[in-house]
């Protein structure tokens, strides 16, 4: 058994009149993340720090954009998709943590339910995914309130 370390970053674009999804979460607000998928930034940012952990490449790897297939896929169903790929490649999420830069809406009350939701999402236990947010003070675009940043890492166990 080895232990490893995967880092994942992601941006989407907040545009209105769509559902912000974030960490498998319907989040109210009036605006959402543009994507090709659900833009589930945080959900994005967790499944390539997993992938990345266990050596297994990127989101873009697996899950080309230009891949109709993958329309409209939302972020919780690509965590189960890559639950399954670090299960077959004998690798386990120990723990793991998002941190997302996000101006509005305040995300405080969905950390712990976006946690849960990609944990299980994961298959993993609960409490395995931790969830925090900065509002980046104004600064740089996600700080701005045009879009949101998340930032991963994930320690898992690999055989
Ligand atoms: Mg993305």
């Amino acid at each position: 058994m080895s232990l490893r370390i995967g880092h994942g970053l992601d941006a989407h674009r907040l545009t209105p009149g769509r559902p912000l999804m974030l960490g498998g979460v319907l989040i109210p607000s009036d605006h959402g993340l543009a994507g090709h998928s659900d833009g589930d930034a945080a959900a994005h940012a967790l499944a390539d720090a997993c992938l990345g952990a266990a050596g297994l490449g990127t989101m873009g790897d697996h899950f080309p954009s230009a891949d109709e297939r993958w329309r409209g896929v939302s972020g919780r169903e690509f965590l189960t998709l890559v639950a399954a790929k670090l299960a077959a490649a004998g690798a386990r999420v120990l723990s793991a943590q998002v941190v997302l830069v996000c101006a509005r809406p305040r995300l405080g009350p969905f950390f712990a339910a976006m946690g849960e939701a990609m944990s299980e999402a994961l298959a993993a236990p609960p409490g395995t995914v931790v969830v925090g947010a900065t509002s980046g003070d104004g600064l740089g675009a996600a700080g701005r309130g045009e879009g949101i940043v998340a930032s991963a890492v994930a320690l898992l166990e690999v055989a």
